[in-house]
């Protein structure tokens, strides 16, 4: 089966073969693990060993982006979202349920947020502490250019959460390069093509000193994570890290996060292209179009139920979303994952027949 879905992705048979052990997680042997997992993560983020820390999380991307905002916003104090889509309505609701306040930037659904318009709403209000960005936005396949973002937070002296979580090891991040970041986090089900069930934050250390203590939850906090200096706080899920390593291994066999991104970038222009071929209409316009996820309008035949075009494709071997994230109805296809094009001109092959099979014959969208 094709998993094409933005996370969790197909994996290689390699990396699901290393779930089969039982582990000790105290035991030398998987503390090395543990600890070279740490160190490799925080050099695919650009981090300076000693200045950084690679902080890990059990559970996946809404823990530690609550883990990032409740470590280094202050209770009370105000974080800054852009409305990016799907992903950003989860860091507003995570900040307001941890009792921070989230002062909401609408943006245009379908457009990357405009550095401009964060520095200009920062200098408007002095009491915002930080801006949340989401980098690769899932929910459409927009990426926002968090260097710049960035750049316009550091010359407002703010400082920054990036949810990276589809973006890591594929999108560039160079920590040590952007002084304003609090926090970049991620899973380890996406980009880095394991496993799901740990997450990853990698943090400037003298921050996670300096806040040391305001999270309000011992197991959400960062600060209590560097404490334990690379050893596992509670119990780790240890199959799933000795996986990820696997997939690092695999991640490094291709030539690291360039490589990745041109294949993924490849993978996401000919599902594209497949799709305008087949008559249908992609939710975004070429240039907007980023390399993670491609999300394709729905058809305007009355005929079309996404459920049913689900399960005509399952049968053919390729698994996508059953939902969509867009504000029009549409399907999502993951360009993520152990796959290449071959893969998805396969699934285009696959998605024209599943269209005839449920009676489609108008392709063109429904609310274009
Ligand atoms: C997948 C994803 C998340 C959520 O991750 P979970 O592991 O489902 O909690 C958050 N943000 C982005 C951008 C994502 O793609």
């Amino acid at each position: 089966m094709l998993l094409l879905i933005p996370g969790p992705v197909t994996t290689r048979p390699e990396v699901r073969a290393a779930l089969a052990q039982d582990i000790a997680p105290w035991d030398n042997e998987f503390k090395a693990v543990y600890r070279r997992v740490l160190d490799r993560v925080l050099a695919i983020a650009g981090g300076i060993p000693g200045q950084h820390a690679a902080l890990p999380l059990q559970g996946g991307g809404h823990f530690v982006i609550e883990a990032a905002i409740r470590t280094f916003v202050p209770p009370g104090r105000k974080i800054l979202i852009p409305t990016t889509g799907r992903y950003s309505e989860s860091m507003i609701r995570l900040a307001r349920e941890a009792g921070r306040v989230p002062v909401v930037l609408p943006v245009a659904p379908g457009h990357p947020t405009d550095p401009a318009v964060i520095g200009a709403a920062l200098e408007a209000d002095f009491s915002i502490s930080h801006v949340g960005q989401v980098y690769s936005e899932t929910g459409t396949g927009v990426i926002h250019d968090a260097v710049a973002i960035g750049a316009a937070v550091h010359r407002a002296g703010r400082r920054m959460i990036v949810d990276a979580v589809s973006a890591f090891g594929a999108l560039p991040m160079n920590v040590a390069a952007q002084q304003e970041l609090d926090a970049v986090v991620f899973s380890s089900n996406k980009c880095i093509e394991a496993l799901p069930g740990i997450a990853f934050a990698v943090c400037p250390i003298d921050r996670l000193k300096q806040c040391a203590g305001q999270a309000g939850s011992w197991s959400l906090d960062l600060s209590d994570i560097l404490t334990h200096d690379a050893r596992p706080r509670f119990t780790p899920p240890a199959q799933i890290v000795a996986a990820f390593d696997r997939a690092l291994d695999f991640f490094d066999a291709e030539g690291g996060r360039e490589p990745r991104l041109a294949r993924y970038s490849a993978n996401a222009m000919t599902f594209y292209d497949g799709m305008v071929d087949l008559g249908l209409t992609p939710w975004l316009p070429r240039d907007r179009q980023g390399p993670i996820i491609v999300v394709i309008h729905a058809p305007a035949d009355p005929a079309w139920n996404l459920q049913n075009f689900v399960d005509a494709l399952k049968a053919r071997g390729v698994l996508i979303s059953n939902f969509f994230n867009t504000p029009t109805p549409s399907f999502r296809v993951g360009c993520i994952g152990a796959i290449t094009p071959d893969d998805m001109r396969g699934a285009v092959a696959a998605m024209d027949a599943a269209l005839k099979e449920i009676g489609i014959t108008r392709r063109e969208a429904a609310c274009p």
